[in-house]
């Protein structure tokens, strides 16, 4: 097959050199033939050799590349990268095994797979297209997801309604490319929860945070837990059979505080040890009281684009300066960014600030990010974006 060619500007072929799988407009020189947003192109360097090859853009980053080798992209490379994808979760110990069937199946760069998002629950794939590329290789995708799960397979839903570049008007609707309506309970650690992957937000849970939610397991034991931001109550049902005295689950969106409840009492039927809130997280956290010594905070992203970068940072100060006034003595703190534009140091210099401002002493006691089925490719560091701080406050 002929593809359109890209060809760089001399000494821009560095970072492809280097296995950074962007490349961006102000590195193009000329472009042989009309390519379409989504279509396969070669890159090549200003000595006309070739380097890549990927989806075309239109915007700053003009190809996601998806080798560095000249391979035809067939229904074969998608089997064989979902077929690593998936061999990596086996080995993870998070698929093929009893108690856990919740996982990221394919984490964008840090797959290979740019601007593709596969979440699994239970028997149902959550594919998510970040580009129009991945969008126009959906039924390839699928395919080939079919024949590396087989029978654990039964659903694809495809959700990129709200994730494709919205000028490439491609009018995506979300709905199955394979199977249908089902209610999938799904289970992570032996916990288990119902996903709502057609109306919930991203692909209807957040499998990032499955390490952390263990963490804090292990520290439930007879405390008071306020999770704030609770969305599907992951962090609340951990605490719970930790051992925590009690749980309070507060989050604006009251369809996510009838999913947490939900959940809670599909592990914990009738526990009178959960009650949750529907309400704005500022008006909780400041007409509460000093009863909490374990508070979780995992707020949405603050920041989107770098240009809003300093009112997130005073979010996030704001935020955690109010759980250090309230806390308990001896409290643990869990606090989170998952905004991938403010940096680690960035946000331990808002939580140093906001520590600082309460007067309290304050330890950290673990630095956690995204777990291991969200990998960060080596020569792709922007794919780290989850961080937290646990934090021991006297
Ligand atoms: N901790 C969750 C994920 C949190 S996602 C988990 O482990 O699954 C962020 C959540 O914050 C969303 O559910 C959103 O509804 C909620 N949210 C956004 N703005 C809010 C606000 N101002 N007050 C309370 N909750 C808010």
């Amino acid at each position: 097959m002929e593809y359109c060619k890209v060809f760089l500007k001399p000494k821009k072929e560095e970072s492809l050199l280097r296995f950074h799988p962007w490349v961006f407009s102000g590195a193009i020189q000329s472009v042989e033939g009309d390519p379409e947003e989504g279509d396969l192109v070669e890159v090549y360097g200003a000595n006309q050799h070739f380097l890549a090859i990927g989806h075309y853009q239109v915007g700053s980053i003009a190809v996601r590349v998806l080798s560095f080798t000249p391979i035809t992209i067939d229904n074969a490379f998608w089997i064989e990268r979902i077929r690593i994808a998936y061999e990596l979760r086996k080995t993870l110990r998070l698929a093929g095994i009893e108690n856990n069937n919740t996982f990221r199946l394919v984490h964008g760069e840090g797959d290979n797979l740019p601007g593709l998002v596969i979440d699994m629950y239970a028997h149902t794939a959550v594919m998510q297209a970040h580009s129009v590329g991945m969008h126009y290789a959906r039924h390839q995708i699928a395919e080939a997801l079919k024949a590396v799960l087989g029978d654990t397979l039964q659903n694809i839903y495809y959700k990129s309604e709200a994730t494709l570049p919205y000028k490439a008007n491609l009018g995506s609707e979300n709905g199955y490319l394979f199977g249908g309506e089902v209610e999938d309970v799904a289970i992570e650690n032996g916990l288990k929860f119902y996903v709502d992957w057609q109306k919930g937000q991203k692909t209807g849970f957040f499998v990032d945070q499955r390490e952390n939610r263990s963490l804090l397991e292990h520290y439930a034991k007879d405390r008071s837990v306020l999770n704030m931001f609770c969305y599907t109550g992951g962090f609340s049902f951990y605490a719970m059979r930790g051992g925590a005295k009690v749980v309070h689950s507060v989050d604006s969106s009251a369809k996510a505080i009838s999913l947490t409840k939900k959940n809670v009492e599909l592990n914990f039927p009738g526990d009178p040890r959960h009650e949750a809130y529907a309400e704005d997280a500022f008006k909780y956290l400041e007409k509460m009281g000093s009863n909490y010594d374990l508070i979780i905070l995992d707020p949405p992203a603050f920041a989107k684009h770098k240009n809003v970068l300093r009112n997130a940072l005073q979010g996030y100060r704001k935020l955690n300066a109010i759980a250090f006034e309230k806390i308990k003595p001896g409290g643990i703190l869990f606090t989170f960014s998952c905004s991938q534009v403010v940096s680690k140091e960035n946000f331990r210099l808002a939580v140093f600030s906001a520590a600082a401002q309460s007067g309290r002493n304050v330890r950290i006691l673990h630095q956690l990010t995204q777990p291991a089925d969200h990998p960060v490719n080596i020569y792709h560091p922007e794919g780290e974006y989850l961080k937290g701080l646990v934090l021991y406050v006297e």
